[in-house]
């Protein structure tokens, strides 16, 4: 921190004043920052050059990996307002009363491309909220879809390598994409949801949050409902046309980033309302589809949107890497009031979230000022040491627990709320992929696009399934026509024509085909 407060005493240095002395990063003035140590104007350098060393052998380090997905982003601060009660679902503190702010962190992101990747491409798009809660920090790290490719986390892994660059050619291959998406139908709906024209948002302004999962929330008296979250925009859906995208992927590759930054900059501060919808247990059970499964939403009719509060960011970060790159979103963070349900990409992200933190920033990420809750949910354990620890346990109490001193004790109110699993059944490897994978597409895309939006939509998924093999195709279409034959009739057509202009398709890749 040292070096980052210094390069803003710099930054903010007004005219004519004098400036600070360079240190190195241990705090030592600097009297030849421009010139290495060496012997005599020709020779070789010392070892004992520590001006040289230090900043050196720091730049060797300045890169920590990239998150595997959602490595492109943006990120602001700002504040979330409670504007309804809905303390009848949960007693979590950052509800309690109308007018409550909590302070707040967002990351907007891309998903497949790597850090350097354009901003306009045809993606979801991550949307990451931290609340910083006076009983720790609520993640809600959710996409601009309501939905998601896969209903069961096992598959994660090999669904992102099917999206990204295949390991032999370092390309992006349209076989792998669609083999994938082919075989596993449950991606159906956000691949329609993708192909559709909110599938290249105009930037992240204009773009609606969803917390995707289905949580649980418990209230003061311990009664639980089920709920997901919703985040509309309050400037409007506005999204991109491909020719308007495309221009933006060569003039302006950081558009999404820029636009966000120079709003806030300028003090048009982007908001967007929030929504709860809400599901008893028992509905639950006679629910005429799984309200677990990440790959459905919950009908508005059924289950209407219910007024929370605002999200409003008016604050661009002070330094990218300390406060964007770094900042750690993980679901398993959720105060008492909030909790998982049984959605099984859900239970896999908590696993994977704070798994891959401690591999990227390490065992003590949540000492990095951007990830610890704030004061008023001052932190209280016996986890100590580990690399960079920054805090560690009052010299005054145990380390250890139980004991018979005044330290840190548990609290019966803030368990989780009990439930029975008596009837979820054998446990078993089951498999949910001849679930309804196609119902609600159907509704989407019968009711609610109109006529010119279907046509764009067959347009777009033609335009990227044209560049995978024949038999890829065929399958795909299948999937498409089972949702509605219209809407696989007229890829198919559309496909015909590309594949005509182009002949024979040769595979980047080099795999035999299996027979089955
Ligand atoms: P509604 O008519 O009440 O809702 C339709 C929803 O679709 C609205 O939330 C609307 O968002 C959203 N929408 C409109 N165009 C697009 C698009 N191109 N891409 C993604 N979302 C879009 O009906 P239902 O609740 O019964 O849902 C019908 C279908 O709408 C679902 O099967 C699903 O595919 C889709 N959908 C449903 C959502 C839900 O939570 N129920 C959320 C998003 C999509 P807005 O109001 O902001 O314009």
């Amino acid at each position: 921190m040292g070096n980052f407060f210094s390069a803003q005493v710099l930054m903010n240095l007004p005219m004519g004043e004098k400036a600070p002395v360079l240190t190195t990063g241990a705090g030592h003035p600097t009297g030849d920052k421009l010139n290495t140590l060496t012997v005599g104007g020709r020779g070789p350098l010392l070892v004992q050059d520590n001006v040289f060393i230090d900043e050196m052998a720091h730049f060797d380090r300045e890169r920590i990996p990239e998150r595997v997905v959602h490595a492109k982003g943006a990120g602001a601060f700002g504040y979330f307002e409670v504007t309804h009660d809905i303390t009848q679902y949960t007693k979590a503190k950052v509800f309690d009363r109308i007018g409550k702010k909590t302070e707040i962190g967002v990351r907007f992101s891309t998903v497949a491309g790597e850090a350097g990747s354009a901003d306009t491409v045809r993606d979801p798009r991550g949307f990451a909220v931290k609340f910083y809660t006076e009983e720790g920090i609520w993640d809600l790290v959710g996409n601009n879809t309501p939905i998601f490719f896969i209903r069961d986390a096992i598959l994660f892994p090999s669904f992102i390598h099917s999206q990204k660059r295949n390991p032999q050619t370092h390309l992006k291959d349209p076989d792998m994409v669609w083999d994938f998406w082919s075989l596993r139908p449950e991606s159906l709906h956000q691949v329609t949801l993708l192909f559709s024209d909110r599938g290249i948002p105009n930037g992240f302004r204009f773009m609606n949050g969803y917390g995707s999962h289905t949580f649980k929330l418990v209230n003061a008296k311990n009664e639980a409902v089920y709920c997901k979250f919703h985040y509309k925009t309050d400037q409007g859906i506005k999204n991109l046309s491909v020719e308007e995208a495309d221009r933006l992927v060569v003039q302006d590759p950081d558009y999404a980033i820029r636009d966000l930054f120079q709003a806030i900059a300028k003090k048009d501060f982007p908001s967007w309302t929030m929504y709860i919808q809400v599901m008893t247990f028992q509905q639950a059970e006679e629910c005429s589809f799984n309200p677990f499964d990440l790959t459905k939403v919950w009908p508005h009719s059924e289950y209407p949107l219910i007024p929370v509060g605002k999200l409003v960011l008016n604050r661009n970060p002070e330094n990218y890497f300390a406060e964007v790159e770094q900042i750690a979103f993980d679901p398993s963070n959720m105060p008492p009031g909030i909790e998982p349900s049984p959605d099984k990409m859900l239970q896999g992200r908590l696993f994977s979230y704070p798994d891959t933190h401690r591999h990227r920033l390490g065992t003590n990420y949540l000492h990095l000022p951007v990830n610890c809750p704030r004061k008023m949910a001052a932190v209280s354990n016996y986890q100590q040491d580990g690399p960079m620890c920054i805090f560690s346990t009052p010299s005054n109490v145990p380390n250890y627990f139980p004991n018979s001193f005044t330290s840190p004790q548990h609290d019966q109110k803030c368990k989780e709320s009990a439930f029975s699993i008596s009837g979820y059944g054998d446990v078993d490897r089951h498999d949910s992929s001849a679930e309804d994978n196609v119902s609600q597409v159907r509704v989407f895309y019968k009711k609610t696009l109109n006529k010119e939006e279907r046509q764009r939509l067959c347009e777009n998924i033609a335009m990227h399934l044209k560049d995978a093999q024949i038999f890829i195709q065929e399958r795909a279409v299948k999937n498409f026509r089972e949702v509605h034959p219209g809407f696989g009739n007229r890829i198919q057509t559309l496909l015909d024509k590309h594949n005509q202009a182009c002949g024979k398709k040769e595979p980047l890749h080099n795999y035999t085909r299996c027979s089955s």
